[in-house]
């Protein structure tokens, strides 16, 4: 659309879905580049921007009833406020608010700026503890200033919107207000009136109308139904069309099952595989011996056995003549991997081959020559793989190792190195199967729910400061003893903006103090690669005492004889990442812990009293989802919140599932979607996804 036309349409108001959001009646260049900020780039985004809660008169406690100690939500309008300093030179900004019940004191200490936005006669939603200050006071974690024009006893529901910083909820309320009913006007239904009813959701447009401008609770919630409905249908349509496409039957490849290389192996081995790595591998051999292409995730925990499992697949795909690539996140596991699986398959006569970036100019042209050969390979490495430029003549199985560390685009380029190889991906961070079918809806998968035998508990702690000296006690006997330690730091560098112990300053307070007569050195993001291997090599062979580090030693190094885990500030961590930095030890034979040490506040606490509680990464992955939601899990690549707006996976589940049933029923009658009752369909899921573009060649 022509610049011009774009912004007369602005002008006269006609605005249209697609009008860039600067050229919106009520907005400006610099509104426009705050909700840019907020992910609004054109008119239609607004509809999309949803509260992210309510407030009605059930949420709303009246200033008579706010008692102290109490967290509460209040709305009222100010009657009086002002700045008024401390003896210790901190200026506190106060606000009475009044409501039909009474009035109450709010105060914002060390925010004397709001005095310059806060003005009498402001209607102010806000919510925070109440304490005793000469007579009742509120501290708002939170607030919203409505304005003027809001009546504080109105017994209506306030739909409250996530604002930045230069632009307040109040703002996007009366934009989204102004243009609801011309933008509304012009959305599309793409869900037929019976399919709808099957389901059980609203119309499109009435559920952004309750959405916005809810007559109760209940209206804003059906509301969200119907939008998390569609979140979930487009993912489970975009995941079971890539599904569909991926497992289209393959040129050429087809294993035979001779497994006598993989039966060699495990008689070699020094233990019995588990029942559930038995199940697992029975469930992969099937996929790779039929027609189809394998397309399969392998999720279990920390230490269940997942290597064994891949190489098994590994020499069902070499025993017929196939090249397999294994791609690991950093060099250090490739390493690790090339020496242990090396190990290994020696009875066999099999050596693995090393690609990393840190291979010498010879060295990468010979292994280029060996992978244009059609000599069967394991070729184990980290994402140099994907960048050296020549493909695979034989590739026929593609295993990607902690999964989640690699981007969509790199997965998808390891693939591409050879015709239509077999792909196992593998995770060790379990989820449950309805969660894994509405995130990777596009994989199989299998689940490892078994640890092998034999393996000691880990002793897990939480201590208060007051017992950071016997904890670094207690750390130096053990070092005396022979074993070595991590202290992991959420941080690498100290900051003004926060008071966390770093890991910079810390490796030199231990190093000058507790540790004073141990080596200790120093492990973070930032530690060039080389230098980064070197000191691995140094701690793996008991040179170092001490790794002090960030969580760059999260993802699966294996130093048997590190028997402790220090954490400091464990409030930092999401429970699942703690359970990968837990399983760092208890990779020997020696007794083995794990200690969070710091001051955490009583919700913290609870948190991680589930991780003291259990080793068990399923309770642990599912606590975490039900705390802290699906980003801590899955980092920003997978993240469901990046999948996800409104929807929430865990809590609607149910409705998951009815979207992915009509996901199915959808493309078994119309695979392209190429139907003219699908044009909506085609519509909507080209403006809100790229990748349907390719998937169903929409445009
Ligand atoms: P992860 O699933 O975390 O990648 P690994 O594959 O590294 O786990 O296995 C962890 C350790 O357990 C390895 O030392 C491996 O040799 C050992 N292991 C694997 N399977 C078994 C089993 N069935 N019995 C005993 N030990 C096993
Ligand atoms: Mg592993």
């Amino acid at each position: 659309m022509p610049r011009d036309t774009e912004r007369r349409q602005g002008r006269q108001g006609h605005v249209i879905l697609e009008t860039p959001i600067q050229f919106v009646k009520g907005v400006g260049e610099r509104r426009a580049e705050l909700l840019r900020r907020l992910g609004i780039n054109a008119a239609g985004d607004l509809l999309y921007h949803v509260p992210h809660r309510y407030e009605d008169a059930t949420t709303i406690t009246p200033m008579n009833r706010v008692d102290v100690g109490a967290d509460v939500t209040v709305m009222g309008t100010v009657v009086s406020k002002g700045v008024v300093p401390t003896r210790k030179g901190l200026r506190i900004f106060q606000a009475v608010l009044q409501d039909a019940s009474g009035l109450l004191e709010l105060s914002w200490p060390g925010q004397p700026f709001l005095d310059r936005t806060i003005n009498k006669g402001d209607t102010i939603l806000a919510s925070g503890p109440c304490r005793f200050y000469h007579g009742r006071q509120l501290q708002p974690r939170e607030f919203v200033n409505l304005g003027a024009e809001v009546d504080a006893e109105g017994g209506r529901v306030l739909a409250v919107y996530a604002a930045t910083e230069g632009i307040t909820a109040r703002q996007i309320r009366g934009l989204i207000n102004q243009h609801i009913d011309v933008l509304l006007s012009q959305v599309d239904e793409f869900l037929s009136a019976s399919q709808r009813d099957e389901v059980g959701v609203l119309p499109l447009q009435d559920a952004l109308r309750r959405v916005h401008q809810p007559a109760s609770l209940e209206d804003a919630e059906l509301g969200r139904r119907r939008l998390a409905f569609d979140e979930f249908f487009f993912v489970h349509l975009l995941h079971r069309r890539a599904n569909a496409l991926a497992r289209t039957p393959r040129r050429g490849i087809q294993f035979a099952t001779s497994g006598e290389l993989v039966r060699t192996l495990f008689r070699s081995l020094p233990f019995q595989l588990t029942a559930a790595q038995e199940r697992v591998l029975a469930e992969i051999t099937v996929d790779m011996t039929s027609a189809s292409r394998m397309h399969r995730l392998l999720q279990g925990d920390v230490g269940s056995g997942k290597t064994v499992v891949a190489l098994g697949a590994a020499l069902l795909a070499i025993e017929n003549g196939y090249q397999v690539a294994f791609m690991v996140p950093t060099e250090l596991l490739a390493e690790q991997h090339v020496r242990s699986i090396g190990r290994m398959l020696e009875p066999l006569g099999i050596a693995p081959v090393l690609v990393t970036g840190s291979l010498g100019a010879a060295e990468r042209r010979a292994v280029d020559a060996r992978m244009q050969s059609e000599e069967p390979l394991l070729i184990i490495g980290t994402h140099a793989l994907v960048q050296q430029r020549t493909s695979m003549a034989k590739l026929g199985l593609v295993v990607i190792d902690e999964q989640h560390r690699f981007g969509v685009e790199q997965r998808a380029a390891l693939g591409a190195k050879g015709e239509t190889p077999d792909v196992l991906l593998m995770s060790a961070t379990p989820i449950p199967r309805s969660l894994a079918l509405t995130i990777y809806g596009d994989l199989d998968v299998s689940t490892l729910d078994e640890r092998p035998p034999g393996r000691r508990p880990i002793t897990t702690a939480r201590r208060p400061n007051s017992a950071r000296d016997r904890v670094m006690e207690f750390i130096d006997r053990e070092i005396e003893a022979g074993r070595q330690a991590y202290i992991v730091y959420p941080v690498i560098e100290e900051s003004e903006k926060t008071d966390l112990k770093a890991a910079t300053t810390m490796r030199e307070e231990l190093a000058a103090g507790p540790f004073a007569s141990r080596s200790v050195e120093l492990l973070h993001g930032k530690v060039p690669n080389a230098e980064r291997d070197a000191i691995m090599t140094r701690f793996r062979d008991g040179a170092i005492d001490v790794l002090v580090a960030t969580t760059v030693i999260e993802v699966g190094i294996d130093v048997p004889n590190a028997t402790i885990m220090l954490v400091e500030h464990p409030e930092r961590f999401g429970l699942s990442q703690l359970h990968q930095l837990r399983g760092r030890v208890g990779r020997g034979a020696e007794a083995s812990y794990c200690i969070l040490l710091g001051h955490v506040g009583p919700d913290a606490a609870a948190r991680l009293d589930v991780f003291v509680g259990t080793e068990d990464g399923f309770a642990i992955a599912a606590a975490d989802l039900k705390l802290r939601g699906m980003g801590d899990l899955f980092g920003q690549q997978q993240s469901g919140e990046a999948m996800f707006r409104v929807a929430d996976p865990i809590k609607d589940a149910a409705l998951s599932g009815k979207a992915r049933a009509l996901a199915v029923e959808v493309l078994q009658a119309d695979p392209q979607l190429a139907h003219a009752h699908h044009a909506q369909l085609r519509k909507v899921l080209r403006a809100r996804f790229s990748r349907a573009l390719t998937l169903f060649r929409v445009g």
